[in-house]
């Protein structure tokens, strides 16, 4: 059966590669969120509880549930509870219906836009924001922002951390003000935190890592960390068939490959329906080892010109990110939940 291996080696690397660079005073937090990045919530949230890690951001409230009883802080980043959670699962604010929508006692974490003008509350809008958590009786745990211009470290990358400074300052005159316990302040992703940390710089009480713990990190500027990282998850397909056919045979759907040379052909047991990127004429892939993924590939199955009985499609997601036009985060995070997940120790 096709499945997913996963490294726990190269998580564990990662991890402790980012901490000795983030540094003993930044909590690294591990975002979660889709499945882990594709490669499975359960499995990757026993690699971070290993590592130590106290506090994780899934997507939402569903994902919120599957690792509840892991870490002592998880953050939902998306939508709101539907039912019963315990008590240390946070809620982002994006707008004031998610305060009212949520009971007395619910932890929150206010999410402030300082320049990518994605989500979060305005500035100019965080008292009148903090009144009404305050008055709903929510415990209010974060405030954090997302600089989405950390892969490139452009002016606008520092100009975001500047009026994230700013928005720290506002929140603690207002927590002065109006007596609620100071929350944790948190604004970069993996490129941000180890563009500032290379420059000594970040002043957040966490940063939350995604993509870099497994093993990515694909940025404009030069940095010592992108390198090192291991790449987690590799993905593996075992073969349905194999025979032998004659120069000009035609393969798969539409007769699309048409055989140069007389050759051994086989199916390997990954589609679309896996995941995995449809291959079409207009894609030229290649598997791990160097064979032709041959157009066009199935719901279930591709052809290749080989005969091993397993075969590792990839294990850099970039190779196929590349020939997709696309990034390693879209080609992992569309990685079927249904794959087999083997832990490799
Ligand atoms: C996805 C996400 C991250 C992690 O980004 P990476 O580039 O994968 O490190 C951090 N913060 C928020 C709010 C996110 O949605």
């Amino acid at each position: 059966m096709a499945h997913i291996t996963l490294s726990h080696k190269a998580y564990k690397h990662n991890f402790n590669l980012i901490s000795s660079y983030v540094g003993s005073n930044v909590e690294i937090a591990a975002v979660l969120k889709d499945n882990a990045y594709g490669h499975g919530l359960e499995q990757i949230s026993a690699f971070a509880r290993e590592c130590g890690i106290q506090s994780v951001f899934v997507k939402n409230y569903s994902e919120a549930l599957r690792v509840s009883e892991d870490f002592a802080h998880i953050t939902a980043l998306y939508g709101m509870p539907e039912g019963k959670f315990s008590p240390h699962i946070a809620f982002v604010v994006n707008q004031k219906e998610h305060i009212y929508a949520l009971k007395k006692g619910t932890k929150v974490e206010l999410k402030v836009n300082a320049g990518m003008n994605r989500n979060g509350v305005e500035s100019k809008e965080l008292e009148d924001f903090i009144l009404a958590i305050l008055k709903q009786g929510l415990e209010l745990v974060g405030v954090f922002c997302h600089n989405g211009y950390g892969d490139e470290k452009d002016k606008t990358f520092y100009e975001t951390q500047n009026t994230f400074a700013s928005i720290k300052t506002h929140i603690k005159a207002l927590s002065l003000k109006y007596g609620f316990k100071l929350p944790r302040f948190h604004s970069l992703s993996s490129s941000g935190a180890i563009a500032l940390a290379g420059e000594g710089g970040i002043s957040d009480d966490l940063v939350r890592i995604g993509i870099a713990l497994y093993g990515y990190l694909d940025v404009a500027f030069a940095n010592p960390i992108s390198a090192q990282l291991q790449k987690v998850a590799a993905l593996y397909a075992d073969r349905v068939s194999t025979r032998y056919l004659k120069k000009g045979a035609r393969i798969g759907y539409s007769g699309c490959t048409t055989l140069q040379d007389s050759s051994q052909i086989s199916t390997y047991d990954i589609g679309y329906g896996d995941g995995f990127f449809r291959v079409s004429e207009d894609h030229k892939v290649y598997t791990a080892k160097g064979y032709q993924i041959l157009p066009r590939s199935s719901m279930d199955c591709f052809s290749c010109l080989c005969s091993e009985p397993q075969i590792c499609v990839f294990d850099d997601a970039n190779v196929i990110a590349r020939a997709f036009h696309t990034i390693s985060y879209e080609v992992l995070t569309h990685l079927s939940p249904n794959l087999k997940r083997i832990i490799i120790k």
